[in-house]
């Protein structure tokens, strides 16, 4: 359509409409591109473990067939890869859920000091299986934000249990909640670490799809590698801002930031 238009502007116009123009296909062709890396890693995923549990499957109706200890042993290991493939099909329906109410603006009135307290006193046994505990700093205040309830319970959960995951054992971890004064008051909810922390070539890629910064251990902790792609998600829905600030050998402090809900909202 550049030839009818260019009756009625300037050359400069029309060049900067081109330069639009093309820049809208180079950005619709990141977006197909993305598309199609994100099919193919999810289809990698799944299928490294169903090719493990074929490969038990046959090996439990052949060779197998007779010994009583392998199978016990084997079926074991066919459970671990059948959950690996339930928490990632579980974590890609979320995250599809997520980016379908992508335009929908939360409308709940949320405490997140509470959201935060629950989640401190659910995950607090896995805390203690790995020697460590989770001390919470609450304001006395509510700390309201305009929110959905089970998505901000999620961005709760995916960072302690991540700090949980990966912090030191035996250590302890952090969670804050709290209210930052200014034109537009925030409500700042962290979760601090003491682990080995990541180094700053991860942190702007950590939020994508299937990220992680050793994919050996984030399976053997029973990663998905989707769990702060669902953060960031949730957190870009509720017009919030998500930091992520980690110094090697002394931990990460992951920090989601909303606009606080006034009393008429
Ligand atoms: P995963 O399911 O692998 O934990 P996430 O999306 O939750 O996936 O995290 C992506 C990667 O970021 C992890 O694999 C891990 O390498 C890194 N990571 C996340 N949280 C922490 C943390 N608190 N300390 C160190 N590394 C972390």
């Amino acid at each position: 359509h550049i030839g009818p238009l260019q009756a009625d502007v300037s050359d400069a116009e029309v060049q900067a409409g081109v330069v639009l123009f093309f820049r809208d296909l180079t950005s619709a062709r990141r977006l197909e591109a993305m598309r199609a890396d994100f099919v193919a890693n999810a289809s990698h995923e799944l299928r490294t473990p169903l090719a493990s549990l074929l490969g038990f499957i046959e090996t439990l109706q052949g060779p197998a067939r007779e010994d009583v200890r392998a199978r016990e042993r084997f079926l074991d290991i066919m459970k671990g890869q059948a959950q690996r493939m339930k928490r990632l099909i579980d974590d890609l329906l979320s995250l599809s859920r997520i980016e379908m109410r992508a335009h929908l603006s939360p409308t709940q009135t949320v405490d997140l000091a509470t959201i935060a307290s629950q989640m401190v006193e659910t995950l607090s046994p896995l805390a203690r299986e790995r020697g460590m505990v989770i001390k919470a700093s609450l304001p006395n205040r509510p700390a309201l934000v305009l929110g959905d309830r089970d998505e901000l319970l999620r961005i709760a959960e995916n960072l302690i249990e991540n700090a949980v995951k990966y912090g030191e054992s035996g250590g302890r971890v952090d969670v804050e909640v709290a209210r930052i004064d200014g034109p537009v008051p925030q409500i700042a909810f962290s979760v601090q670490d003491y682990g080995p922390g990541i180094a700053p070539e991860h942190l702007p890629r950590l939020t994508e799809r299937f990220y992680r910064v050793d994919v050996v251990q984030s399976r053997d902790k029973g990663g998905t590698g989707l769990g702060l792609a669902i953060v960031k998600h949730i957190v870009n829905r509720h017009r919030g801002q998500l930091a992520i600030a980690s110094e090697p050998g002394q931990g990460a402090r992951f920090t989601a930031t909303f606009p606080e809900a006034g009393p008429r909202q």
